[in-house]
């Protein structure tokens, strides 16, 4: 539990650093047998330390001292609906929130877009911050994804591990930056189906074998 308290507060201080968090901006959780450790809430990404890290239990009861995340709501709906969901990483990291200021989906003018699960990244509609309204809006964006934008907001992922979604958060905000510069160059040419198939089967022996990551 002190190890994973440890990897959160890693993983939210990398988020810092790379500039994905401003301000308090930013969570990240793993799930646990009694509910989840999360990030406090309000706090800036350099003073976390495993000691900071919030355990909250499935009712929505706080064990222990802190202030979990205004967004654990969101994390636990997740939890619920996605059982494969181990950790939970939500930033405001600038190119994904760009888009999804626009309100867009990130398509699949990349083959790396499959290893979020489907065919392209849906962006969840505005709901205000830490309600349970938005909590079932990513939920419905993420149905068969592992990540999902959210308009005027951010992003949110999931994947087995804390290290694991960090990377997967990491990836995201490139693919978005590289959709942003590839659309103000000009029209990306978007994968077909087959050659989205094609990717998807190419991953099925990539790395750890029968993972797609
Ligand atoms: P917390 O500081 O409560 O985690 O909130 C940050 C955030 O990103 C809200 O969406
Ligand atoms: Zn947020």
């Amino acid at each position: 539990m002190s190890g994973t308290r440890a990897a959160i507060a890693a993983a939210y201080r990398e988020l810092g650093r790379r500039g994905f968090v401003p301000g308090s901006a930013g969570n990240v959780s793993a799930r646990t047998a009694r509910g989840m450790l999360i990030t406090p809430s309000g706090w800036a990404a350099e003073a976390v330390g495993a000691r900071a890290i919030v355990a909250v239990d499935r009712d929505g009861a706080v064990r222990g001292r802190g202030v979990p995340s205004s967004e654990y709501p969101m994390h636990a709906a997740i939890y619920h609906a996605c059982p494969q969901a181990g950790a939970i990483v939500h930033t405001h990291a600038e190119a994904c929130t760009a888009l999804a200021c626009l309100g867009q989906t990130l398509p699949a003018f990349h083959y790396m877009i499959v290893a979020f699960g489907g065919d392209d990244i849906r962006c969840a509609p505005y709901v205000t911050f830490g309600t349970p309204e938005l909590a079932a809006a990513a939920v419905a964006a993420l149905d068969g994804r592992r990540a999902c934008l959210l308009a005027n907001h951010g992003m949110i992922v999931h994947a087995p591990t804390v290290a694991e979604a960090l990377t997967d958060a990491i990836v995201l905000e490139s693919l978005a930056r590289q959709y942003l510069l590839a659309r103000a160059a000009g029209s990306p040419r978007l994968l077909d189906l087959d050659e989205l198939d094609a990717a998807r089967a190419r991953f099925s022996s990539y790395g750890r074998a029968g993972t797609v990551k």
